[in-house]
């Protein structure tokens, strides 16, 4: 059995959407697409499609031009007007110019001509796979602190605004966590910046695995790093801290022969509805301020 490349494996997972009025070409490429799909939606003309479109949100969209009811070409200008992501795939029966203005002009993305070919199709359906990926690679790079592998300072922000929301509608509890590497600039001056690199890499993987899924975790700057926990009050949020300073203690990161320890100083406070991030921060860094003078190595809750 031939192993799968990375693009047949992405393929595997993306819902398509075949539109197509010729009975016996949508008969043959339904069978030929069910095997190299994800899930495969069919629709008999662009007012089917266009429906289709609508309840499943496919990744690709494969379409013949000419049909009845709505033309290809519309509906694909119809799904392009809202949706920027989704792969367009055109299935042409002749090289017609004002056709291909029109296509260009609503922005598709792939053409076959007809009669399809299933190897030609296949391979256009991999570009279309490869170009939604690297998107998503790119997409996900954005969020990412490219350093430690978590979340970045914006989408950190992004998240809280989402928890924010949740939280005034449901009128659930929603606590933050901000937490300081001690003395992390000794460990640069005595080691050096790649070990420093190395300590903020451990530590923000000590942090992530010992949260929940629905936790979010990222990386304010610096040596700092903000939890976001929904559905938890001050006195959980800080049972969650108090086990990472505890993780984070017991960590003993190598380097070059030795072991690095460190140690986490945290802040913890509970967001009220209404308040900005800013106004949530504020007094949980003012908590992480006594932590640190109160000695280190140690959590600090803010004022209910
Ligand atoms: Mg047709």
């Amino acid at each position: 059995m031939n192993a799968r490349t990375p693009d047949q494996e992405y393929l595997k997972s993306l819902t398509v959407l075949y539109v197509e009025d010729e009975e016996d070409a949508r008969e043959q490429f339904t069978l030929f697409l069910r095997r190299i799909v994800g899930m495969l939606i069919v629709a008999r003309d662009g007012a089917e499609g266009l429906e289709a479109y609508r309840t499943h949100h496919p990744h690709i969209i494969i379409t013949d031009i000419q049909m009845p009811n709505m033309d290809g070409l519309t509906m694909a200008g119809e799904i392009r007007h809202s949706d920027r992501n989704v792969q367009i795939l055109l299935l042409t029966a002749f090289e017609d110019v004002d056709y291909l203005k029109r296509s260009i002009n609503i922005g598709v993305d792939k053409y076959v001509t007809k009669p399809v070919n299933g190897f030609q199709l296949h391979e256009t359906l991999l570009e279309c796979a490869h170009s939604l990926l690297a998107e998503e690679a790119l997409q996900c790079a954005a969020r990412t602190d490219h350093l430690t592998g978590i979340a970045n300072r914006w989408e950190f922000i992004n998240r809280f605004n989402t928890e924010k929301g949740r939280a005034e509608r449901h009128g659930t509890p929603l606590s933050i966590i901000i937490a300081d590497i001690d003395h992390f600039k000794s460990v640069n001056d005595t080691f050096g910046h790649n070990a420093g690199d190395r300590v903020l890499r451990s530590v923000a993987n000590a942090i992530s695995s010992s949260i929940r899924v629905e936790d979010a975790c990222g990386r304010w700057g610096g040596e700092e790093f903000m939890l976001l926990l929904p559905d938890t009050n001050l006195d959980a949020a800080a049972r969650v801290a108090e086990k990472l300073r505890q993780a984070v203690s017991e960590l003993s990161i190598p380097w070059e022969g030795e072991s690095i320890a460190v140690t986490l100083s945290m802040g913890v406070g509970q967001f009220r509805p209404g308040m900005t991030l800013d106004e949530c921060i504020q007094p949980v860094d003012h908590a992480l301020y006594r932590a640190k003078t109160g000695g280190r190595n140690r959590v600090e809750l803010a004022a209910p």
